[in-house]
């Protein structure tokens, strides 16, 4: 009876999470999408709570007292900016679960389904330890590289492939190992000396992976954490568990798919740790002045055009300048202005995070357009205002083949009548490398923080 009930309501929660991801991918339904989500964890949490039941039901609750107040304040300190470092530490939680219950499992007598049923027990454990573990230590390295602990550029260690290589060998040696341990707990050596070797492999396969293509890698662990998660479910025989590992394993890999399409790399490269990657780089030297420019003068180009382009990048949401820019559009639309914004897949430090910065500070939907839909337009633009972004408006990326972000597509903003340039400095982006649009002959450069930039181009217009 109770596990029919529960299956029910795992049913009704994977359905739920589903409808979740469904209305995740739009900003006007997202709302919604959200809310699916929280009601089949609340649904899937309570369940859970009732199947456990008897001795082990103060200790969880005790847990999850814990862990709602981490949470809490954990979501109330950190800023939109800081999200990428939430979202990778939260992905190495998940790996690190993943093994602790691994090898709970394995080194627990009460789990041992005996037969069988134990060598199939005894493979989900492995994978679940070495999937748990590569998340757990690369998700750290990310999030160092995202918190600029450690720096972005790529660690080029000679024979890192053949390196790898090793590991998983010595990963697959130590599993045979593992699986033909006859006695009882036997298998506990080769286990533990296979987690060092992943937890390894993680380090390395993040280190080397270069600035630019930190996005790839912050939803690859994602997927790889779904993908642990899911093992945990097979090892408990949970099968929300499964479920939800699933759908996160394969929309992250799918994310990280689409996103090594819109940056011209290869999946595979990407997942093996930078494989192609050059490790010296030679930069061409820049030439060029650089033209600063008033914020009055921005306001009078602005109000003369008829079409103009807003880039926004990651300076956008540290200033946080988004709702003054929304205000400057419906200014400038007003006057009869066409404004529109292009938006790079890697803009920001986050999947979509301009979206989610433009569509709460209600710029229309309909005005925000993605780059491979914007960047034919750029010629036809009579001002383009870049706000706090970089590397997503480098020219190297196409002129530059010595360029560590050579081969990216970024947006093509030089090919308007007038760029304008918001940021404080001249200080390089995400990926460190210089930037040759700074220096153009059409670019000016509105130095400040974009907040202050916006508001007081907001005051120009408004006079
Ligand atoms: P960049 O990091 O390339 O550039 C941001 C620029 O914003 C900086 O050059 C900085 O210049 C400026 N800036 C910072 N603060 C302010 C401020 N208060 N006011 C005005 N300007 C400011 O950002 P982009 O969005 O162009 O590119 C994103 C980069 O991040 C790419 O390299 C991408 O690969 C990487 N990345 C993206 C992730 C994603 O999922 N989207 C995840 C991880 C990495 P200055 O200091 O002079 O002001």
């Amino acid at each position: 009876m109770q596990s029919g009930i529960s299956s029910m309501a795992y049913l009704v929660a994977s359905a739920l999470f589903i409808l979740s991801l469904r209305g995740l991918s739009h900003p006007a339904t997202a709302r919604r999408g959200n809310l699916y989500g929280v009601s089949g964890m609340a649904i899937a949490i309570v369940t859970t709570l009732w199947v456990a039941g008897g001795a082990a039901l103060p200790v969880v609750l005790a847990l999850m007292v814990i862990g709602v107040v981490a949470g809490a304040v954990l979501a109330r300190r950190v800023e939109m900016t800081q999200m990428p470092q939430l979202v990778a530490a939260l992905h190495s939680f998940v790996g690190l679960a993943a093994v602790l219950v691994a090898i709970a499992s394995y080194l627990s007598p009460l789990a041992a389904p005996g037969g069988a049923a134990e060598s199939i027990h005894d493979v989900e454990i492995y994978l679940g330890v070495f999937i748990g573990a590569v998340t757990f230590t690369g998700s750290i390295v990310a999030f160092l590289k995202l918190q600029g602990v450690v720096g972005g550029k790529p660690l080029m260690l000679p024979m890192r492939h053949t390196l790898n290589l090793v590991g998983v060998f010595a990963c697959i040696a130590l599993g045979y190992l593992f699986l033909t341990a006859n006695d009882p707990g036997a298998g506990i050596g080769p286990l533990l000396t296979m987690t060092a070797i992943a937890a390894l492999l993680g380090v390395h396969l993040v280190m080397a992976i270069g600035g630019a293509d930190m996005p790839v890698v912050v939803s690859m662990l994602n997927s790889y954490s779904g993908w642990a998660a899911a093992a945990t479910g097979f090892m408990l025989g949970n099968d929300l568990l499964i479920v939800t590992g699933a759908l996160v394993g394969s929309s992250g890999a799918i994310l990280s798919y689409i996103m090594c399409r819109a940056m011209n790399r290869s999946f595979l490269s990407v997942i093996l740790g930078g494989f192609g990657t050059t490790a010296a780089s030679t930069a061409m030297a820049i030439e060029g002045e650089v033209l600063p420019v008033s914020v009055d003068e921005v306001g009078s180009l602005l109000k003369d055009a008829s079409q103009v382009i807003i880039v926004p990048g990651y300076g956008m949401a540290v200033a946080q300048a988004q709702a003054a820019i929304s205000e400057i559009t419906r200014k400038l639309r007003d006057k009869g202005v066409k404004v529109r914004f292009g938006i790079h897949p890697v803009a920001g430090r986050l999947p979509g995070h301009m979206n989610v910065l433009l569509a709460e500070a209600k710029v229309p939907y309909d005005i925000v357009l993605e780059m491979d839909e914007i960047n034919e337009d750029f010629s036809d633009t009579d001002v383009v205002l870049v706000i706090g972004a970089n590397d997503i408006v480098n020219p190297a990326a196409l002129e530059d083949p010595g360029s560590p972000i050579a081969g990216m597509p970024v947006l093509e903003v030089w090919k308007a009548r007038t760029v304008i340039v918001s940021k404080r400095s001249m200080a390089s982006g995400y990926a460190g490398v210089d930037n040759p649009l700074f220096y153009k002959e059409n670019t000016r450069m509105l130095f400040g923080d974009a907040k202050s930039s916006v508001d007081a181009l907001l005051a120009q217009l408004s006079a």
